[in-house]
């Protein structure tokens, strides 16, 4: 195993200079739930608090970074949008503190700018339409100030798109459900703009009427394959074939609980043996990722032996592969935003175990580098606006 992981090494080596892999990741949560939810600095080593640190991305060979500006539904009118430019004045800042070592980058030149320069490119993407607070002008600064994605919904929906979670649990209160007027009016000024209409967490009638409205490739930054595991953040079949017609990507989600059928079981059973401090955080209204994080760090080995197989996640980016062909499918970990990542999976330093085992299901290293980066990348020019004049 030691010899094969060293290969890998080297291999990954190889590739990254003799074909110039770019190794992307568009979905990491650690600004919101670490940098502003904690106040811990990403400069630091912070091991064993996080899954992410700069050293550790550098560890791992991440290229390109995409920060999740997050915050949830208990931010509305009125505070979304101050949350979510504080969180995009943190990354201006750590940028500034760690300049020898990230940059912030907004297009694939400056991703090759950076990658030339050995550091790490970090990008952003807005986590939910309710941060623009149903204001075009907020959407317009998000992308003045960098932003390149935006995903339609978080778990809520707004007043113009409906989230997966609330179609699936028919709670949404927009009339008609899917995309308002006003919702295809946003995804068309965000084709204008060049920022990516990114669909994970939509609902499926949000799905097809943003696709059916989009012009440029879309994105799903942190999604996988509801036939291998059929829970509500994951796409079925005909969605994944809609994305391959449309030239997008699917960045696949290292979450567990989007991997694996039988992670739901395992931690219902957890929680069964957990329950006083479940039901001492429900009675306080902690949301319920907040339970399963505060859980998973208070009882470290039990919440390890939840954890999905790392064959597992293959499986999904195989199941993409084999459905729409190789150039549609990348890596979108959500990492600090998950509390069980797959095994061997602990951190961002593990990505060369993902690579490890594309090769050995046969993967060539054209098509490995595409997998890692390329194929976003591609979407990422693909969306790109050329501008003669500053906006
Ligand atoms: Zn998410």
């Amino acid at each position: 195993m030691r010899k094969l992981f060293f290969t890998t090494i080297i291999f990954i080596g190889v590739v990254a200079h003799a074909q110039k892999a770019i190794l992307v990741d568009t979905h990491n949560d650690v600004l919101s739930s670490a940098s502003i939810g904690l106040g811990l600095d990403i400069g630091a080593d912070l091991k064993g608090k996080t899954h992410s640190d700069l050293a550790r991305f550098k560890k791992g060979g991440v290229d390109v970074q995409v920060f999740s500006i997050f915050c949830d539904d208990r931010f509305g009118v009125g505070s979304a949008y101050r949350r979510a430019s504080q969180e995009i004045d943190s990354l201006y800042a750590i940028a500034a503190r760690n300049a020898g070592r990230m940059t912030i980058v907004t297009d694939v030149a400056g991703i090759k700018r950076a990658v030339a320069a050995h550091k790490l490119a970090a990008m952003m993407g807005v986590e939910g339409g309710h941060m623009i607070e149903d204001r075009m002008d907020y959407l317009d600064s998000f992308y003045n100030r960098g932003v390149r994605y935006m995903t339609l919904t978080w778990n809520n929906s707004t007043s113009w798109a409906t989230s997966a979670m609330e179609e699936t649990s028919k709670a949404w209160t927009v009339t008609p459900y899917g995309l308002t007027d006003r919702g295809k009016a946003i995804v068309r000024h965000m084709n204008e703009l060049g920022m990516l209409v990114d669909l994970s967490h939509v609902g499926e009638k949000t799905f097809w009427d943003a696709i059916h409205t989009a012009s440029k490739p879309v994105i799903c930054s942190h999604s996988s394959v509801y036939a291998l595991c059929p829970v509500f953040r994951n796409l079925k079949d005909d969605q994944i074939r809609a994305i391959g017609a449309n030239g997008g990507v699917i960045q696949v989600n290292f979450y567990s609980g989007f991997l694996d059928s039988n992670y739901a079981p395992r931690v219902k059973a957890f929680l069964a043996r957990h329950k006083g401090v479940v039901d001492s955080m429900n009675a306080v209204h902690a949301p319920g990722y907040a339970v399963n994080e505060y859980l998973s760090k208070t009882f470290p080995a039990e919440a390890d032996s939840l954890r999905a197989p790392l064959a597992l996640l293959i499986d999904h980016i195989d199941y993409i592969v084999k459905m729409i062909g190789v150039d549609h499918v990348g890596l979108g970990s959500d990492f600090d935003g998950i509390e069980s990542p797959p095994k061997q999976l602990d951190d961002v330093t593990c990505y060369p175990l993902v690579t490890r085992e594309l090769l050995k299901r046969g993967y060539k290293p054209a098509e490995v580098q595409k997998i890692l980066g390329g194929n976003f990348l591609r979407v990422l020019k693909a969306n790109e606006v050329t501008r003669t004049v500053a906006r």
